[in-house]
């Protein structure tokens, strides 16, 4: 099948580092941070120090300038990756903006994922994890890593993931019927949008419809259980002492390029260690593994659906060479577990109506994949959309 090739994403709205300074000079509005120690002495700021006065508290942004420690590390990088994209730019803006009295950057992302694990490994193991740094941030393309730092290894969820998964989740789930086809069909377009760095990762002020509170609500606790399985994943390849200063490598975390870190590689055989051992070495009951295991099963199914994309449209991807086929993977914890078959099969099946879908869709609608904005559930004044948010008229 021919595809066309991805389009550059040399596009106005990623905007650099010097076009967000002159954003920040020009709109008051951010330059009014009670937080900040030195508001008062705003003007006699360094511009660097500037660039991170809309997204970080004051002390934060010492530490940026003064990195001493893994947790340091992160903060910085979790700064840098959003002052360089405007889209998440104008997300932390606003959040610290809502929150202005006691905003931190740090504080805004959530932990409980990797501390759901960690709260119910033996304690030997929990000592060990307790003694690494780990932490959600934007990054463009893998989906959790290892960095190697000066400071020791921190652990790194991409946090586009956890949009990627709502959206994702929404589409394979059948939730009875509940959810018009049309509805699933974009939100699995929202979905890898959100992977690909297409989609504007403003979510926040524009949740690009509305779903029924049951729904949300299912949603979410399978996306709980996704994210501990993943935070899981990266501590057990720890635990597992698969990190080897001799086999890393630099992924870019930015399309530009021009941020980067340097991460451990695993072969194919820890990569089925560690999915083994995030999933034994917590102490689950059968009802916590009643959950954990669907709730894995349909993640894999999602791994394979944007595999699916990237196959199509970029061949020999970053993730398609670095870890085994997401198929493999799940048919390994089946196997694990003893899992009724027909009962997971089904979320198979559901992967395949989609992959049928996508294979489709990208022959005649690919623009929808590769245009830079937001796209919705659906039309403007319907059920699953509402009213059309319109953007600086209904949310800044
Ligand atoms: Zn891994």
């Amino acid at each position: 099948m021919v595809r066309k090739q991805k389009k550059s994403k040399k596009e106005k709205l990623l905007y650099t580092k010097e076009e967000i300074k002159k954003i920040n000079e020009s709109n008051s509005k951010i330059k009014i941070m009670p937080n900040c120690t030195f508001s008062s002495k705003i003007g006699e700021l360094d511009m660097e120090r500037r660039l991170y006065y809309p997204i970080c508290n004051s002390k934060e942004i010492d530490r940026i300038f003064n990195v001493k420690n893994a947790n340091d590390y992160l903060l910085k990088l979790r700064a840098d990756t959003i002052s360089d994209n405007m889209r998440f730019f104008r997300v932390y803006r606003n959040k610290a903006l809502q929150n202005i009295e006691k905003w931190s950057l740090e504080e805004s992302f959530d932990y409980s994922h990797y501390e759901n694990f960690i709260d119910k490994i033996p304690e030997f193991e929990r000592e060990k994890c307790l003694n690494i740094t780990y932490g959600d941030m934007f990054s463009n393309k893998a989906e959790a890593y290892i960095v190697k730092t000066d400071f020791g290894p921190l652990i790194v969820i991409n946090e586009c993931l956890k949009y990627f998964l709502y959206f994702i989740n929404l589409a394979i789930l059948n939730f009875s019927e509940e959810v018009p086809n049309h509805v699933r069909a974009n939100a699995l377009r929202i979905a890898i949008r959100t992977r690909t760095g297409e989609e504007a990762m403003d979510f926040f002020m524009d949740p690009r419809g509305i779903i029924p509170k049951k729904i949300d609500n299912q949603i979410r606790n399978l996306i709980k259980y996704q994210l501990e399985f993943i935070a899981g994943h990266e501590f057990s390849h720890y635990l597992l002492n698969h990190i080897d200063d001799s086999n890393i490598s630099q992924l870019f975390l930015n399309s530009d390029n021009n941020s980067s870190v340097i991460i451990y590689n695993k072969s194919h055989l820890q990569e089925f260690e560690a999915d083994e051992k995030a999933l034994t070495i917590p102490q689950y009951d059968c009802c916590e593994l009643e959950n954990m295991l669907p709730a894995v099963s349909i993640l894999f199914v999602a791994f394979d659906l944007y595999d699916t994309y990237l196959d199509i449209v970029s061949p020999r991807s970053y993730y398609s060479q670095t870890h085994p086929k997401s198929i493999d993977r799940i048919k390994k914890i089946w196997e694990k577990f003893k899992v009724e078959k027909e009962e997971y099969d089904r979320f198979l099946e559901a992967g395949e109506t989609l992959k049928i879908f996508l294979k489709e869709d990208l022959d005649y609608n690919y623009d929808i994949y590769d245009f830079y904005g937001s796209l919705y559930l659906d039309e403007a004044n319907t059920e699953w959309r509402g009213k059309e948010l319109i953007d600086r008229v209904d949310y800044y």
